[in-house]
């Protein structure tokens, strides 16, 4: 039987950390959040990236826009704050309505203030092997990763999802650590191959957003299992890998929800940390 990833006590042990630093700033740091309109999902991210805040002794400034606002005013709001001394994070809460280019936004933010690591330059240092500024979940699922204490360097790791957010930079963290990737994604299911690749890999990461989409008899005895998916099934949260029977077969597993879910806020936090102290260096 699995034994558990929880990301609790990981993310409990990381805000002591936080909390000391922040305690040691001669001001309390200021994380803008932009909220523009009404989205039932971000407000739940909010409802918890604001709690975290006020547990580490961080301001939670939630500008909340309306729906209609045109892409120059946001772009204007954005610049506001990217010149404001006493912001220190920005983070544009997803998604935006249907006239907003997200990644026109994004890429207005400040790059020394782009606490999601979403920025195009932070990207590209984070190709370089380069950035402290990573995406939070693939952060997140690297946590996770070391708790498990085994050695990552050369093992066969699959991902599935390729997206910006959690895929790609979680391959590039992988590199970092001379990690064998492999990512799927929809192509490699439409070919029929994705069975064939799950039931290879020593490390395997699911992050697509379709409920047990990963069966459990399809991974290989002894893996280490995460699973980002977040789905909501008849008003429960399940992940996007089968769990009983996964965890039957794997030696670690995240469960959703309580795996990479908690410490997903929680190094949203340490990249606020860690643009503070980019910015006084
Ligand atoms: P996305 O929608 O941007 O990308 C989905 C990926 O899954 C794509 O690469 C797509 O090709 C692939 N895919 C779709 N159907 C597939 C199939 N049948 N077989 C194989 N691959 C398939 O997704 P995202 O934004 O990365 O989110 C993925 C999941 O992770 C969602 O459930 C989301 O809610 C969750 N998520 C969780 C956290 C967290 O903090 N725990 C953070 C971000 C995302």
């Amino acid at each position: 039987m699995a034994r558990l990833l929880e990301g609790k006590p990981i993310s409990e042990i990381i805000l002591r950390q936080l909390s000391q630093e922040v305690s040691q700033f001669k001001k309390k740091p200021v994380l803008a959040s932009i909220m523009i309109g009404q989205n039932s999902a971000a407000e739940s991210y909010v409802k918890s990236q604001s709690k975290m805040a006020q547990q580490l002794g961080v301001d939670y400034q939630l500008q909340r826009l309306p729906a209609a606002i045109t892409e120059g005013e946001l772009l204007n709001f954005i610049h506001r704050l990217n010149i404001d001394d006493t912001t220190d994070g920005i983070i544009l809460q997803m998604p935006l309505p249907a006239h907003l280019d997200p990644q026109k936004a994004i890429a207005h933010i400040s790059f020394e203030k782009d606490i999601e690591g979403m920025h195009p330059i932070n990207l590209g240092r984070l190709f370089l092997g380069q950035s402290k500024i990573v995406p939070c979940t693939a952060q997140a699922v690297m946590e996770l990763l070391k708790a498990t204490q085994i050695n990552l360097y050369g093992k066969d790791t699959v991902i599935v999802g390729h997206s910006d957010i959690v895929g790609k930079p979680l391959a590039m963290l992988l590199l970092r650590e001379l990690v064998t990737v492999t990512i799927c994604h929809i192509g490699t299911f439409d070919a029929g191959k994705l069975k064939d690749y799950i039931s290879k890999a020593e490390i395997l990461i699911v992050a697509v957003g379709r409920p047990e989409l990963i069966k459990g008899e399809w991974i290989k005895e002894g893996a280490i299992v995460i699973d980002v998916g977040i789905n909501r099934v008849e008003g429960k949260i399940v992940g996007d890998v089968e769990f009983d029977s996964a965890q039957k077969r794997a030696s670690f597993i995240s469960p959703v929800p309580g795996g990479v879910g908690p410490l997903t806020v929680t190094m949203l936090m340490r990249n606020l940390i860690e643009a503070i102290k980019a910015r006084q260096r």
